[in-house]
């Protein structure tokens, strides 16, 4: 039976790159995407257009009404969701003592809210038919924490804490969930990065480069496959060695 994927924040960067892989590999993808429409229907467009089956579909994570609804669409196309994949994210760099309580809450809506919401709504026709897979986008700096991203980096390491327990509730009905923690990626994400100090982290890193959004997508196609059955709870770090 041809498996269908939901990968969140697939309009852009890592998500692009994961639905992308997942269509290849012969699942049913469904694109979501929040502000992007434009970017999420091209990706769509282009992948149909090679005979895969995709659909974009939009809902800001973070509402759950609107995931009720992107869940409802997606069950129309496809059928139930076997795979989740939880990677829309935002980041906000910051001192601390300059983070409003808005933008706070902002980072926790999407990086963590956004993930609780998909998995409750997914987890419904996951228990019942005593399968599923949920794979968690972090952060390698939800293990190491980082100076000026305190609200991004604890809304990585929540993720962290979610998927263990999560892991450890749903084991019982046959229900993998793992997180992904990259490393530094070459997204839209780190382009206001000072390439002086991607150079050096380069230069910091055993394997002497960035990661690219195929390294973290290969990952996850990992953790959602059954060549991936018996680990569960587990943080997969692609950071080419910055952090061991
Ligand atoms: P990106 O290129 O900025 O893409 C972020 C994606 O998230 C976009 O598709 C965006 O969709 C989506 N998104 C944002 N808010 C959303 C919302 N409320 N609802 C639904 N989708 C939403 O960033 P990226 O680097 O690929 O990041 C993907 C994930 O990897 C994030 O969770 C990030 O924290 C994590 N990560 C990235 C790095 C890195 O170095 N790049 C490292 C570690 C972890 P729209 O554009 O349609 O709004």
């Amino acid at each position: 039976m041809k498996k269908t994927v939901l990968v969140t924040g697939a309009s852009h960067g890592i998500g692009r790159e994961t639905a992308s892989l997942f269509a290849k590999k012969g699942y049913n993808v469904a694109i979501n995407y929040n502000s992007s429409k434009d970017a999420a229907k091209a990706l769509e467009a282009e992948l149909n257009g090679q005979g895969l089956n995709t659909l974009a579909v939009g809902a800001n994570v973070a509402k759950r009404d609107e995931v009720e609804e992107m869940f409802q669409t997606i069950e129309k196309a496809f059928g139930e969701v076997h795979v989740l994949v939880n990677n829309a994210g935002i980041e906000c760099q910051k001192l601390f003592t300059d983070i409003s309580e808005a933008e706070w809450d902002k980072i926790f809506d999407v990086n963590i809210k956004g993930m609780f919401n998909c998995c409750q709504v997914a987890l419904k026709s996951m228990i019942r038919n005593h399968y599923g897979k949920i794979v968690n986008v972090s952060s390698m700096l939800g293990i190491t924490g980082s100076s000026c991203e305190v609200a991004y980096s604890a809304s990585k390491a929540a993720v962290i804490g979610f998927t263990k327990a999560l892991a450890k509730e749903v084991g019982p009905s046959s229900i993998n969930v793992n997180t992904v923690a990259p490393g530094v990626i070459d997204t839209r994400m780190n382009r206001h990065i000072d390439p002086k100090i991607i150079d050096r982290l380069k230069q910091q890193t055993p394997l002497g480069t960035v990661g690219t959004c195929e390294d973290i997508a290969e990952a996850i196609l990992f953790l959602a496959s059954d060549c991936s059955k018996f680990i569960t709870g587990q943080v997969l770090s692609p950071n080419g060695g910055l952090v061991m």
